[in-house]
């Protein structure tokens, strides 16, 4: 599960489709009366998605809270960029421990002990499956808020707002 990041759809800029250039140099196009011909709806055009910012989905959590952002509803909507761009600055220039994790690995088993007497021989079963963190460190942080005040700049420039889901 993940997080995109993503200038509004109806903001970002279009660019030739890709599609319809590789059906060209592969020789199956065939124009659709709509500008394009890699298949019956194409226009042409797509967008520009190449500068989303992707993160799992306890990253992302991980850096909204840190800047103070609502994630109970597992996506959102930055219209303030300035204020967001403001933020990702100040924990850059103070401290971004409160996103730092630990890397662990808890094996299966770990959730304690069952007994199952549904058999005709009582059987101990271990519950819980195994669990592993990659953890979070303050440079991997560090990478991800800058890639988000990047995302923000050419947001700002499309006069968009952030989109995350
Ligand atoms: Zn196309």
């Amino acid at each position: 599960m993940s997080i995109t990041f993503n200038i509004d759809a109806r903001k970002a800029t279009s660019i030739p489709c890709p599609f319809c250039k590789e059906a060209v140099e592969f020789g199956y196009a065939e124009d659709n009366g709509k500008g394009g011909c890699c298949d019956l709806y194409c226009d042409g055009t797509t967008v520009d998605f190449s500068d989303t910012v992707n993160f799992s989905n306890r990253n992302a959590y991980d850096i909204l809270e840190m800047l103070g952002y609502d994630t109970s509803n597992y996506m959102g909507e930055i219209t303030d960029l300035a204020a967001f761009r403001r933020k990702i600055m100040l924990r850059l220039n103070t401290n971004v421990d409160s996103a730092v994790r630990e890397a662990y690995h808890l094996p299966s088993g770990h959730a304690g002990v069952e007994v199952d007497m549904s058999g005709d021989v009582p059987r101990i079963e271990r519950k819980g499956c195994a669990v592993y963190s990659g953890g979070s460190s303050k440079s991997q942080i560090t990478r991800r808020l800058n890639s988000l005040d990047k995302l923000a700049q050419m947001a700002q420039d499309a006069n968009s707002s952030i989109l995350w889901g």
